[in-house]
């Protein structure tokens, strides 16, 4: 429906996900964010490849539709003149020291790989040297499996990139917190600052904040943060833009990019709260996680450590969809792990439920209760 007005609240990669696709389908949007410290969009590693992850069920079938649909939605940006999305299919490369644990993991990702309509690209079992030759800093006593189409993407360009394509199909942008409070019709009342905002639907799109944000409305959504600690490392004299992301099967992996660093992390904090601080134990243990796969980074320089608050849903599956009791008002929250692969795919989705009046099917799984 052409210029229904809705208001996004929260700028991180779902929030970008779901302005850019109603924007590009004529809706009149508005995106409302004030920038907290720990958005978990900023701190994200990056990788874009599911295929090899023991995450089963209806998690995974959005996990992968997720990877599936990152070519399309970087054509689509760069159908709205946005070029820059630091997206690239560099693969993705499972290592272990024990060959069992590679079979298994090879026979998942190559059923996987073969439902994925070609996304996933090839996948190929790798001895010691190979595995060396991609990623040279890695131990000698691990050995592979590589799926060719995993891609890693730079989580600060593509949520900027989203949000750009998103204003140049007519959004506006506001620097501020949201409050939702109670009005007539199940509708709330969408606040930003002092200033009273005009919509027909509100979209909550604040990661862990979301119960913060819906508690006025009586809503308790089963989200908390969980923090993620990540170091970013320079390796100088290597040429690290064409490495595969590595995954020794554990929530510890490494991600490289353009300008000779590695992002390696990430510790997964249930309980932390929104204490954004980097802690000696966090510290500790990114390093010393990265350091045991690739030793070759023991010299690296250690650049930043990143905090990130993941949006940790109490269920184990995103939240997606209307509120039962209040059509208008959409939630699209608990990405916990994996948002950044997830996010533009469910916005497209929800754009499309929202514009059309009625659930997405594909969405059916995650719906509010
Ligand atoms: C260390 C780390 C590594 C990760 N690596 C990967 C990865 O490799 N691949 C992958 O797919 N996923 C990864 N993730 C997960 C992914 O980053 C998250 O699932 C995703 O970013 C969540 O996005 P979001 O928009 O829901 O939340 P966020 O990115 O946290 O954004 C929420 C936004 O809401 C705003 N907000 C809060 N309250 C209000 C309010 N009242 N009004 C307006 N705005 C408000 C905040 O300022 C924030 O900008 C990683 C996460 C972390 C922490």
């Amino acid at each position: 429906m052409e210029g229904r007005r809705v208001i996004v609240v929260g700028a991180g990669i779902a929030g970008a996900g779901v302005a850019f696709a109603l924007a590009r389908r004529g809706a009149d949007v508005t995106v409302a964010d004030p920038g907290l410290p720990g958005q978990a969009t900023q701190a994200s590693a990056g990788i874009i490849a599911p295929w090899a992850s023991t995450v089963e069920g209806p998690l995974y079938d959005l996990y992968a539709a997720g990877a599936a649909y990152y070519p399309q939605v970087v054509g689509l940006l760069a159908e709205a003149g946005v070029l820059r999305t630091d997206y690239r299919r560099t693969g993705a490369l499972v290592v272990h020291e024990d060959p069992a644990v590679l079979d298994e993991a090879q026979a998942r990702a190559e059923t996987r790989a073969r439902a994925s309509g070609g996304v996933a690209g090839e996948v190929s079992r790798l001895g010691g040297d190979d595995v060396r030759a991609l990623v040279p800093v890695l131990a000698p006593d691990l050995e592979g499996v590589f799926i060719s189409g995993g891609a890693r993407v730079d989580g600060r360009t593509m949520c900027e990139a989203l949000l750009e394509g998103a204003a140049r199909h007519g959004a506006r942008r506001l620097t501020g917190a949201a409050r939702l409070l109670p009005g007539g019709g199940g509708m709330p009342r969408v606040v930003v600052g002092t200033d009273e905002i005009e919509a027909d639907d509100v979209v909550v799109a604040v990661g862990a904040w979301a119960a913060d944000l819906l508690e006025p409305l009586g809503v308790r959504p089963g989200v908390e943060p969980q923090r993620g600690q990540i170091s970013h490392l320079r390796v100088e004299g290597h040429d690290t833009s064409g490495w595969p992301s590595v995954h020794p099967l554990s929530h510890h992996y490494l991600v490289a990019f353009d300008d000779s660093r590695v992002a390696v992390g990430a510790t997964r904090e249930t309980g932390s709260g929104f204490d954004v601080r980097v802690t000696a134990r966090g510290q500790w243990q990114v390093l010393a996680d990265a350091l045991r796969i690739a030793p070759g980074l023991a010299d690296a320089t250690l650049i930043e450590t990143r905090i990130g608050l993941r949006p940790l849903p109490s269920g184990g599956l995103p939240i997606v969809g209307a509120l039962p009791d209040r059509p208008g008002v959409h939630v699209v929250a608990g990405f916990g792990a994996a948002g950044l692969t997830m996010a533009p795919y469910v916005g497209d989705a929800l754009a499309r439920a929202i514009l059309d009046g009625r659930a997405a099917p594909e969405l059916s799984a995650f719906a509010p209760r």
